[in-house]
C-alpha cells in the first residue's frame, strides 16, 4: 500500500529531505498535502509539479497570490494559519510530517494528533512546550508520535523489543557543535556565519544555532522524556564529535545498545515513515572499516549551560518549558540579526526564566499565551 503524506514545512531542511525520501520510495510513499510557512513560491511550484499533492497550504498571503494563478486546477490552495490547520487535520493522509521550526508547529501537530493522524515529528519544540498535553491528546485519539530527530529515532530503534523497566538510562549524543574546542575567551567574537557552520550536520538556521549553544540537546532531553516516558534524571548526553552513533541505551544488566547510521537526515526520516517496516533504499551506506576512531567525552556544562537550564525548566514544570523555548527562539533570532552576542543567547533565556512563575497548562491556548508572554519579556530585555 502506498502511504500518503502531508508535509508541513516542505521548503525547509527536513521538508526537503522528506521529499528526497519520497523520491527514493515511489511505490511506497506519495504526497497528499504540502504546507509552507515561508515565502518561496518558485520552490513550491517545483515541488507541486514533481509530487502532485492534492492540497497545498501556504501561510504567507503574498505567496498565495502568485500561486493561485499558476497552480494546476487539481490542487486545492489553502491560505493562512487556518489553511495549515485544515490540512494538518485532514485524515485522508496516512501520516503527517511535522518539519516546521519552533512553536509555529504546535497548533498543527495538536490538530493532527487530535484527529488520530500519526505524526512523524521533527518539530521538537512542540513537545518541549506542550508535551504533556500532546501525549494526552494522542492517547485519546490513538495517534502515534514517531520521532524524526536523529537521536530519538536512534533510541526508538535501540529500545525496540525491550521493556522500559529494564532501561537504566538513555544517552543522546551531541557533536559538540562548532565551538566545542574554541576557548571561552574567544567566544565574544563569534559571528552568525561561524555559528551556522555545523561540523557534521547540514541543517536549518535555528537548529544550527541551538546546536552551537547546545540548547538543542537541552530541548532533546525534554523531547526524550515525552517520547519514552523515563524520568529526566535518567536521560544523559555524551559528546561524540563524529555524529555516527546517534543514541545509546544502557540496560539494567550493564549491556548497552547503540544506534549507528550515516549523519544524514534521510535515514531517521525514512525510519519514521516506514515504521513498523524497514525499507530498502539506495542511500549511501556506512562502512564500519572506514569509520576509524569514534570518540566520546563528557559535556562541559560550564561552557554550555543550556543543558542545565533546560533541565531546570523541565523540573520547574508547567509553563516553564514553554517559556524556555520562546525566550530561546527570540534570542536565536536576535543573534542571527546582529542584535545579540552569541554569549548573550543563554543569558537572555535565563533572565526570562528567572522572571517567570510556572503556571499550569490546561490546554493549547495556555501554552500559546505563555509563549507570547516570554517573547514579550525577551524583547523587552533586548531593547
Ligand atoms: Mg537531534
Amino acid at each position: 500500500m502506498t502511504r500518503r503524506l502531508t508535509v508541513l514545512g516542505c521548503t525547509g531542511s527536513i521538508g526537503r529531505s522528506t521529499l528526497e525520501v519520497v523520491r527514493h520510495q515511489p511505490d511506497r510513499l506519495a504526497v497528499h498535502g504540502l504546507a509552507a510557512y515561508g515565502n518561496q513560491p518558485d520552490e513550491l511550484l517545483r515541488q507541486v509539479e514533481e509530487f502532485q499533492p492534492v492540497r497545498l497550504a501556504v501561510v504567507a498571503q503574498d505567496a498565495a497570490g502568485r500561486l493561485r494563478s499558476q497552480l494546476p486546477a487539481s490542487v486545492e490552495l489553502l491560505v493562512g494559519e487556518e489553511g495549515v490547520l485544515e490540512l494538518a487535520s485532514d485524515a485522508a493522509a496516512h501520516r503527517l510530517v511535522a518539519a516546521v521550526v519552533g512553536i509555529a508547529g504546535l497548533p498543527a501537530v495538536h490538530a493532527a494528533l487530535d484527529v488520530g493522524l500519526d505524526v512523524a515529528l521533527a518539530n521538537k519544540e512542540s513537545l518541549v512546550v506542550a508535551g504533556g498535553l500532546l501525549r494526552s491528546v494522542a492517547e485519546r485519539s490513538g495517534a502515534q508520535v514517531l520521532p524524526i530527530d536523529s537521536e530519538h529515532a536512534g533510541l526508538h530503534q535501540a529500545l525496540m523489543g525491550h521493556r522500559v523497566d529494564d532501561v537504566r538510562r538513555l544517552v543522546l549524543t551531541a557533536s559538540g557543535g562548532p565551538f566545542r574546542a574554541r576557548p571561552v575567551e574567544q567566544w565574544d567574537t563569534i559571528t552568525p556565519a561561524e555559528a551556522l557552520a555545523h561540523p557534521t550536520w547540514k541543517m536549518g538556521d535555528k537548529i544550527s544555532i541551538d546546536s552551537a549553544t547546545l540548547m538543542n540537546k537541552g530541548l532533546e532531553i525534554i523531547e526524550a522524556v515525552h517520547l519514552f516516558g523515563l524520568p529526566i534524571e535518567r536521560i544523559d548526553v555524551v559528546v561524540h564529535p563524529q555524529s555516527k552513533i546517534h543514541a545509546l541505551v544502557e540496560f539494567r544488566d550493564g549491556a548497552w545498545i547503540a544506534q549507528m547510521a550515516p549523519n544524514d537526515m534521510v535515514y531517521p526520516i525514512q525510519y519514521a515513515l516506514s515504521l513498523p517496516q524497514r525499507w530498502e533504499n539506495s542511500f549511501p551506506r556506512l562502512q564500519p572499516e572506514e569509520l576509524g576512531r569514534l570518540e566520546f567525552e563528557a559535556v562541559d556544562e560550564e561552557r554550555f549551560p543550556a543543558i542545565g537550564l533546560a533541565r531546570a525548566a523541565f523540573e520547574a514544570g508547567e509553563s516553564a518549558p514553554a517559556v524556555l523555548n520562546a525566550a530561546n527562539e527570540v534570542a536565536v533570532r536576535a543573534f542571527l540579526s546582529g542584535r545579540l552576542a552569541f554569549v548573550g543567547i543563554i543569558g537572555l533565556v535565563r533572565e526570562v526564566l528567572e522572571r517567570h512563575q510556572p503556571r499550569p497548562l490546561a490546554g493549547l491556548e495556555d501554552a500559546l499565551e505563555w509563549d507570547r508572554w516570554a517573547r514579550g519579556q525577551a524583547e523587552a530585555l533586548l531593547t
